[in-house]
């Protein structure tokens, strides 16, 4: 089994190689992001207390979001992997996703850190609200998300690195070069 954590800061291109990898190995993408959108169009209670924390640039309360992703996993059947997008985003959260695999007699393979300058990713998340009108891609909250990132979710690296999962991947540039970048980050581990 492919567990990959795909890591970065919002706009560091996460999503993006997602979609590059389930093409090429076949495995599935949870994005936490894109659940909790989903939940919200639905119109769900669920969806209804996660868009006030979105819209603040906020996370998600850890034990929710914890449930959420346990619930995901356990309706996946029959996976040859999966590619994790925008979770863990704390500690608390790692430390719950490996016990989850342990559970399972799995483990994370590798964690991807998308490396991006914050210029560039202000103007890609910028650009990507212009384009699809998602509500927490404007300026005041992109820069609570970068804030939320540094002092919450960055703290991971030196946990992965405490793991021996952790690898860094340039993530600007050719989106051909990052795929094969990250391509090759996986294929040392597996
Ligand atoms: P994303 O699409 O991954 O950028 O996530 C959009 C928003 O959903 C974040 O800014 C958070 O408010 C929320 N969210 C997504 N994943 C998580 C998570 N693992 N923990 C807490 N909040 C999350």
């Amino acid at each position: 089994m492919l567990n990959i954590v795909i890591f970065g800061a919002p706009g560091s291109g996460k999503g993006t190689q997602s979609e590059l990898l389930v093409n090429k190995y076949g495995i599935n993408h949870i994005s936490t992001g894109d659940v909790l959108r989903a939940e919200i169009k639905k119109g769900t209670q669920l969806g209804k207390t996660a868009q006030g924390y979105i819209e603040q640039g906020q996370l998600i309360p850890d034990d929710l979001m914890i449930d959420i992703l346990a619930d995901v996993l356990d309706n996946l059947k029959e996976s040859k992997g999966v590619i994790f997008d925008g979770f863990p985003r704390t500690i608390a959260q790692a430390e719950a996703l490996k016990q989850m695999l342990a559970e399972r007699g799995q483990d994370v393979t590798v964690m991807i850190d998308l490396e991006v300058p914050e210029d560039i990713l202000m103007a890609r998340l910028i650009n990507r609200g212009k384009q699809t009108g998602r509500a927490d891609d404007n300026e005041e909250t992109i820069k609570k998300r970068l804030n939320v990132y540094h002092t919450q979710t960055a703290p991971l690296v030196d946990w992965y690195k405490n793991e021996g999962k952790h690898h860094r991947i340039k993530g600007f540039g050719e989106l051909e070069q990052i795929f094969r970048d990250v391509c090759e980050a996986i294929e040392k581990r597996f």
